[in-house]
């Protein structure tokens, strides 16, 4: 609606017309200006989006080229040696797996391990720095320069992406999951099956967000459920580094959800965390509409995911107003939001499988091991690693 909504009346408060949309007031104004652009960023990109190749884990294919494309002059013995101390040193060779005695995070290893193993018999020679802290180490504008694996980055780094340990083992341990967050089989068919139980009118009509206080970004979400919780219910849990309420943003500390029960809210959040957070997969796993704040932190499947047709993206610095009209617009329109949310259900649900994930692993070692310029030998300080 281009017309000003409100005019001043003479006790001084505003008289507010209809808009063609039904809104009031001029933040009515402001809301029909964005209902727009929402409409036309869906029909944008739903119009121009084409459906990636399903076979053998090619949705995900192009993010191997993208971060090996700095090593493609090759990679040199001395280039190794670089960044040897930017992660635990993995050999392979002669179809056997090596490692250094000490694991920073031994479950993160584990959680490693559990794919090279598999894929052993077909993988060539190679040296291998695998990341296990959650940061990146190779910056693209500062320090040593090496081929160095990381789980997660920004375009401000050159760490290869590789599958989170957290598929197998691992992952964040919470009081629902002890052991960590890890066999992603098992959560992939248990949310398959719930969200294929759970129809989407019989789901709240809430906003939803669980977690810790990782990153300062998911405070707006979690201080505008405060004021409106008939909208949102989104609230802080502990984590280990929790010690006082301060932690929590001011607030008890919420009891923790399973990813399951994720499921029976129409509208799930996710954020990044320390680097990406875990949840990105599980949520779009629910046949929810997923908001995805920010779009710096990455996953190696995350580009497969296209913005307004698998999930709504949202600014990091959206401000609440922004927030609050966003998640409205989806109540109005839940055709729309009922059509995103099918989507990332099947996206993820299709392409990565565990076996897209070996089928990932698998793709981005042999391709890496042709860059290796010299002839690998066995490091005698590191230990065999088998099943
Ligand atoms: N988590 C969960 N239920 C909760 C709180 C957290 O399933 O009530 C999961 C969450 O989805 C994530 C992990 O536990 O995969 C750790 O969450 P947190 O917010 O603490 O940290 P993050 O890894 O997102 O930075």
């Amino acid at each position: 609606c281009e017309e000003e909504l409100c005019t001043s009346s003479k006790s001084g408060g505003s008289v507010c017309n209809k808009s063609s949309n039904g809104h009031h007031n001029k933040y009515g104004k402001e809301i029909n200006t964005k209902y727009a652009q929402y409409e036309n960023a869906i029909k944008k990109a739903q119009e121009e989006y084409e459906n990636c190749d399903e076979t053998k884990c090619n949705c995900h294919a192009g993010v191997i080229s993208a971060d090996l494309k700095r090593f493609k002059a090759g990679i040199s013995k001395s280039m190794i040696q670089n960044v040897k101390s930017k992660g635990t040193k993995y050999q392979i060779i002669n179809n056997r797996l090596y490692r250094e005695k000490s694991c920073m995070f031994p479950a993160r290893c584990i959680g490693i391990e559990h794919f090279l193993l598999q894929l052993l018999p077909k993988l060539p020679d190679m040296d291998l720095i695998i990341n296990t802290r959650d940061w990146p180490q190779i910056a693209k504008n500062y320090g040593p320069f090496g081929p160095v694996f990381s789980f997660s980055k920004t375009s401000d780094y050159y760490d290869i992406m590789y599958p989170a340990w957290a598929f197998w083992e691992g992952g964040p341990a919470i009081s629902l999951y002890p052991r960590g967050i890890g066999r992603w089989d098992q959560h992939r068919n248990e949310l398959g099956k719930k969200s294929n139980e759970t129809k989407w009118v019989d789901k709240s009509n809430l906003a939803f967000f669980r977690g810790s206080r990782t990153s300062a970004e998911r405070d707006p979400l979690v201080l505008l459920s405060r004021e409106f919780p008939e909208l949102i219910d989104a609230q802080y849990t502990k984590n280990q580094a929790w010690k006082s309420e301060a932690d929590t943003l001011h607030a008890q500390p919420a009891t923790e959800i399973s990813f399951k029960d994720h499921c029976n809210y129409k509208f799930l959040f996710n954020f990044r965390g320390v680097a990406a957070s875990f949840r990105f997969k599980h949520v779009l796993l629910c046949k929810s509409l997923v908001f995805h704040v920010g779009n710096d932190w990455q996953e190696f499947f995350y580009s497969s995911l296209k913005p307004w047709v698998h999930y709504v993206p949202v600014k990091s610095n959206a401000s609440r107003d922004e927030l609050k009209i966003l998640i409205e617009f989806f109540l109005e329109n839940e055709n729309l939001a009922k059509k995103i949310a099918e989507n990332g259900f099947k996206m993820v649900w299709n392409n990565l499988k565990m076996k897209d994930v070996t089928c990932y692993w698998s793709k981005l070692l042999k391709r890496y091991a042709k860059l290796l310029q010299y002839q690998v030998t066995r490091d005698q300080d590191l230990i065999e690693i088998s099943n």
